[in-house]
């Protein structure tokens, strides 16, 4: 398959490190609220990416990393729970929109079960290791407030910082503590932050230049990923995914950090997905069109319906996103499913190799889900003009390559029963009773309308 790579800034032959294996990492949510719609559609890209490599045939383990400690998770822990201990504070937030997350990333079809999640809580020995690493390399240097990243001794030893996007290395800054960082200068990063009173902390040594540190506090962001990423997959990676938003500072950083410590590369592949608009703006809060799954359910949207306007859209354009473009996808996606209602009572269009052939060269193709789309329209368009259902082997494929499942639970005997005695009492021209059972059907959101072949059913959405 062929996938743009940031790192090249081309389309370019997907080749892995392991034939037939693929290492995949994309860096996961912060769990400090309600995730927008925008940070949404990333997970979305990703999991599809891996659905993609897993129709090439390639066994992919995917992992993604939850950011449960840093600088937005300390500041809102301190601010919801005041009067409890830090640690348990951050836990008790980052606890709750880890499973707000969850649900999220299950309602709009992303697999749980392919990724393996990795809390960063859980991998601080592994970001102190990598720190240390870093300090022995002549790469990090401790401060008053805890050990930091030098670029320029990074760059002295012949690194280049700056691979995802042009960064001005000359007129550096000195040092920056915060976690986000202006977007376009390099400069000094924290790997390790003093504790602060009030902030969660855990115990740390470090050794610089024949001396001992103890230094308790908690990881910079950055680390996080590079020791997560590392832990879990090896290094260097096949795949790194995320928003393009990462790229700097947050990607160029991880990227340092592992060759830093002393690895060639840290991952073959960049791939980043574009920014989404609402209304074609910004999302922001002031605007008010700062949307999460939440406004979408409010509304009356399946989150599937969600899912399917992301991927009409390629995930390297920029996307927009508005309530009409959502009742569009809502209205698509309900045509595949009323197709496939159908099924049990039409026969079934036979054998679609060709329309699955058309749609895995289109994923292949650096993941081109509109041109997919539309040969899956022309598939639908023509079956039901010929009075046909899907055969099974597309609603599979649909739920597999794309995660969209369109095939309802079947209906209940009795609600067949009832469908059965409609027949009769159509046959009998007994058009009263024929009325009542209609009505009855109604009430289990189905919908009986007669054709040619007989009563057709589907559900009312
Ligand atoms: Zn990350």
């Amino acid at each position: 398959m062929k996938i743009y790579n940031s790192l090249t800034k081309q389309i370019e032959d997907f080749t892995p490190i392991h034939e037939g294996a693929v290492s995949l990492y994309s860096c996961g949510p912060t769990v400090y609220n309600n995730l927008h719609i925008g940070n949404l559609s990333a997970f979305i890209y990703a999991d599809l990416l891996r659905r993609t490599l897993s129709l090439d045939g390639y066994d992919v383990k995917h992992v993604m990393n939850i950011t449960d400690v840093d600088d937005k998770t300390i500041r809102d822990s301190k601010k919801a729970y005041p009067e409890i201990e830090p640690k348990e504070a951050l836990k008790l937030l980052t606890d709750k929109y880890s499973n707000v997350f969850m649900h999220d990333l299950k309602k709009t079809g992303n697999d749980l079960s392919s990724i393996e999640f990795v809390s960063a809580v859980a991998s601080i020995p592994e970001m102190i290791t990598l720190t240390q690493k870093l300090l022995d390399n002549n790469i990090a240097y401790v401060a008053d407030d805890g050990v930091y990243f030098s670029v320029s001794a990074y760059v002295a030893q012949g690194n280049t910082y700056g691979r995802l996007q042009q960064v001005d290395i000359e007129h550096s800054k000195a040092r920056v503590a915060n976690d986000e960082y202006d977007k376009d200068s390099a400069s000094d990063f924290a790997l390790w932050k003093k504790e602060e009173s009030g902030e969660p902390s855990w115990d740390a040594t470090f050794e610089s230049n024949d001396k001992s540190y103890s230094i308790p506090g908690r990881p910079g962001w950055h680390i996080e990923c590079s020791a997560m990423s590392e832990k879990l997959l090896g290094v260097p990676l096949d795949i790194h995914t995320g928003g393009i938003d990462l790229k700097f500072p947050h990607h160029e950083n991880e990227i340092a950090q592992s060759c830093g410590a002393g690895h060639d590369e840290f991952s073959h592949y960049f791939v980043h997905n574009n920014h989404m608009l609402v209304d074609g703006r910004k999302m922001s809060k002031s605007l008010g069109n700062f949307y999460t799954l939440r406004d979408i359910e409010d509304r009356g949207f399946d989150p599937q319906a969600f899912r399917l306007a992301v991927l009409e859209g390629h995930y390297q354009s920029e996307s927009n996103f508005s309530w009409e473009i959502l009742e569009a996808a809502s209205n698509r996606l309900h045509k595949w499913q009323a197709a496939a209602d159908l099924s049990w009572q039409r026969e079934a269009a036979p054998a679609s190799q060709e329309t699955l052939e058309n749609i895995k060269a289109a994923l292949f193709d650096n993941l081109n889900t509109p041109k997919a789309l539309a040969n899956l329209d022309g598939y639908f368009d023509e079956i039901s003009s010929k009075d046909l259902a899907p055969g099974d082997d597309v609603v599979a494929f649909l739920n597999k390559a794309l995660g969209l499942n369109i095939c309802g639970e079947d209906i209940t005997d009795e609600q067949k029963n009832i469908l059965k005695k409609r027949e009769k009492a159509r046959a009998d021209k007994d058009w009263g009773t024929s009325d009542t059972l209609r009505d009855e059907l109604a009430r289990y959101n189905l919908h009986v309308r007669d054709s040619s072949t007989g009563q057709l059913w589907e559900r009312i959405r």
